[in-house]
């Protein structure tokens, strides 16, 4: 791999293409390098280099990923569309449709031409056509892989916030969507990039920690490599062996999940064996096993069951010298060059066309954008996490038929996948012959076998217990179907109730003109549309007998919400707007009592106007199961410009009591300008205390600074903001 700093030349790619594609087409490349330099001439990198720096650098990782002319050009101009005033119709004219396609799929859509208006959602749609046209020509992904791999290794020159802001995002959706690809490669150093953005402390720690054993255990580690190879030689298998250190974040990982420090180098040294056939691979596994036991449950033939992401390999954990347990993997060369290049090794786009067709990870990214059409842009980013979750369980079915599941998957997620009628009447099933209930979590290996009944039905805790994208989105269609019916009863009633309060009745009007009009009004096809308008809480009973019946508009806060003018509460005014539709009473939910600048979502509650939630509050996780009912609401331009009122948030705190304590913490507060409005404290035994506090503060960057101070206040154990998560918890 290329030093990050030494300068890519295009010279240097065109002689690595000419390695691997000796009829590659040299001059497209020439051509797009020269386009290339030209538009972006004059334009400098946070670095300080020149751009052109960046597309060369994506173009050399293609390169390395031995991927064809088209995908290469299209490296050197994905950011051609995006960041010069290069129009579409130019690129056509110079490079034909099928590069200029490619580069369009990999220009982003502004918020201004997007229909969703938060930034977030923007980003998710942008991502998921992305994803869309990567099903159509593979080559999208994966030079949106090698920009990202680039942007990663220069993210330094960015300001800390959005070091953090990437790296995340990279963590929780490219390396996975790389490991889903199988393109090993890209995904180890992904990873290992953002562990050092995200948890720079730790990364730091542990590398040291592998270094310095590294250096004292070498000669051991490597006296063990000539064993293996003495076997593998004394048995004519031709091989090779590579002692290897494991990536960083897959060892901080694994000690996390085992709460384990380093203990011993094989805690990170581990071994790769390179064969020529499968045979070998199971013959090298046999004899390394007959030379050292197996851990029980620690063998893996990915070689029989391969994992969906299309890897093979056989891996082993052996009771080494002294008793210390080590990793040893077997594969053949082509299996490697899977592992390592996944869906993008000795790929042949001439003969095979730009998706290999009948993938199995092709057919999964068609798969996830189909069980998310239509959803909302959060839940299918969602849905993607959910999907991308590296690891996989296998299962049997009775007939003995492999199914892979996410980790986490459960009983119910059987179910759904054997099929949707079995899911939605599921009631919980066998394993390996025993009864189980739903939420029974699969393991490898299980033989599921599940049990129904009519009378079963999905309900809103299915969804915290199905773990699959697909399950979740079969259930989530069920109950907005079965939502609305309930909305369509509960409207009838409100409007039946109403209209007799009004002196009438609603059978009267039913049919009538009056409703007809409004009805047309509103955008509304039929009477149950009205009921579940009513039923939903977007239309108040109110406004729609004043209407039919002709009385005057009903006064008083939190009747009037659709087509009755602006109803704002007074104290709420100026603080928040709903996208789109200045109509609704909004108002901040009293438990989580979100700070300005801090992350919202807006809930449309029945007859009450629509509720804004801090997106970390506990109940937003609830209210998400009614996606029907969630609004954009956004922190009007007036509040960040000093206009709106300062909110109160109350914190909690544990301390260890020591003189002075309180008088620190007070001084925290008043250093950045706020106030404590009350303070309520209690010492228990022990001088272990518990102290409320309600302070003023302006905004969600003004709260995060005072809650800095109070952490580092000596003797401080926790700070918490009532109601809400732990602070640095996800
Ligand atoms: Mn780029």
């Amino acid at each position: 791999m290329m030093d990050v700093s030494s300068k890519v030349r295009i010279e240097d790619i065109l002689d690595r293409v000419e390695q691997y594609l000796p009829d590659a087409d040299g001059e497209l490349l020439r051509h797009a390098y020269v386009f290339a330099a030209n538009r972006h001439r004059g334009q400098v990198r946070r670095s300080g280099e020149a751009y052109l720096i960046h597309p060369l650098s994506v173009a050399w990782v293609l390169a390395e990923m031995e991927l064809d002319e088209v995908a290469i050009a299209v490296g050197l101009l994905h950011d051609i569309l995006e960041d010069t005033p290069t129009t579409q119709e130019e690129m056509e004219l110079e490079f034909g449709p099928v590069v200029t396609r490619l580069v369009v799929a990999l220009t982003k859509i502004s918020s201004f031409e997007s229909n969703f208006s938060s930034r977030e959602a923007t980003e998710a749609e942008n991502f998921r056509r992305l994803l869309l046209a990567s099903t159509d020509d593979v080559r999208v992904i994966l030079v949106k892989l090698a920009d990202r791999l680039h942007n990663m290794r220069t993210l330094k020159y960015l300001k800390r916030d959005r070091q953090v802001a990437i790296a995340r995002e990279t963590l929780d959706i490219y390396a996975p969507i790389a490991n889903r690809l199988g393109i090993g490669s890209i995904k180890w150093e992904l990873e290992d990039l953002c562990f050092q953005y995200l948890y720079p402390r730790e990364a730091e720690r542990l590398s040291r920690a592998m270094q310095e054993r590294t250096k004292s255990a070498g000669r051991w580690f490597g006296e063990l490599q000539t064993v293996i190879e003495e076997i593998l030689k004394a048995n004519r298998i031709d091989g090779e062996v590579y002692g290897r250190v494991k990536h960083l974040y897959s060892v901080w990982q694994k000690q996390r999940r085992q709460e384990v420090g380093i203990e011993s180098i094989f805690d990170f040294l581990a071994f790769r064996v390179i064969v020529g056939s499968v045979s070998e691979c199971y013959a090298a596994l046999g004899l390394i096993h007959q030379k050292w036991p197996p851990v029980p449950g620690r063998i893996k033939d990915y070689i029989a069951i391969p994992k969906p992401n299309a890897y093979q390999s056989l891996h082993t954990t052996v009771i080494g010298p002294e008793g210390h347990p080590f990793e040893i993997q077997i594969r053949t060369r082509q299996m490697h060059e899977i592992a390592e290049h996944g869906i993008a090794a000795h790929w042949n786009y001439k003969e095979h066309g730009s998706t290999p067709v009948g993938d199995s990870r092709i057919a999964w990214l068609r798969s996830l954008l189909d069980t998310t059409k239509g959803s909302s842009p959060r839940e299918f980013l969602d849905s993607l996490k959910v999907d991308l979750y590296p690891d996989e369980v296998y299962c049997f079915t009775p007939k003995g038929d492999v199914l892979s599941f996410p980790r986490g998957a459960t009983i119910l997620d059987f179910a759904y996948r054997v099929h949707t009628q079995i899911g939605h009447h599921c009631v919980g099933g066998t394993v390996n012959g025993k009864w189980v209930p739903l939420r029974t979590k699969l393991t490898n290996g299980d033989i599921v076998e599940i049990s129904t009944s009519p009378q079963q039905t999905p309900n809103h805790d299915w969804l915290t217990i199905a773990a699959a994208a697909r399950s979740r989105s079969k259930i989530r269609a069920w109950l907005r179907k079965e939502e609305k019916i309930r909305a369509i009863e509960v409207g009838k009633k409100l409007l039946e109730r109403e209209f007799q309060r009004a002196g009438s009745s609603w059978k009267r009007w039913s049919g009538s003109d009056g409703i007809a009009e409004l009805l047309k009004n509103h955008g509304l096809m039929k009477e149950d549309d009205l009921f579940a308008a009513v039923g939903f809480g977007k239309l108040a009973p109110q406004v729609v007998s004043a209407f039919v019946l002709g009385q005057d508009k009903p006064e008083g806060r939190g009747l009037s919400l659709v087509g009755a003018g602006k109803a704002v509460p007074a104290e709420a005014a100026p603080v928040l707007e709903v996208t789109g539709d200045s109509d609704f009473l909004v108002y901040l939910a009293k438990c989580c009592n979100p700070v300005p600048g801090e992350e919202i979502i807006g809930f449309v509650t029945r007859g009450k106007g629509v509720a804004v939630h801090a997106k970390s509050c506990p109940n937003v996780r609830n209210l998400l199961y009614h996606p029907e009912r969630e609004i954009e609401v956004r922190w009007a331009q007036g509040t960040f410009e000093g206009k709106a009122p300062r909110a109160r948030v109350a914190l909690d705190m544990k301390y260890q009591d020591r003189p002075g304590l309180l008088m620190a913490a007070s001084h925290a507060v008043s250093s950045e300008g706020s106030n404590i409005v009350s303070c309520n404290l209690q010492t228990e035994e022990g001088g272990l205390g518990a102290v409320t506090m309600t302070v003023e503060v302006r905004d969600k960057d003004h709260l995060s600074r005072i809650l800095d101070k109070l952490q580092n206040v000596e003797g401080m154990l926790q700070v918490e903001r009532r109601g809400l998560a732990r602070r640095g918890e996800p």
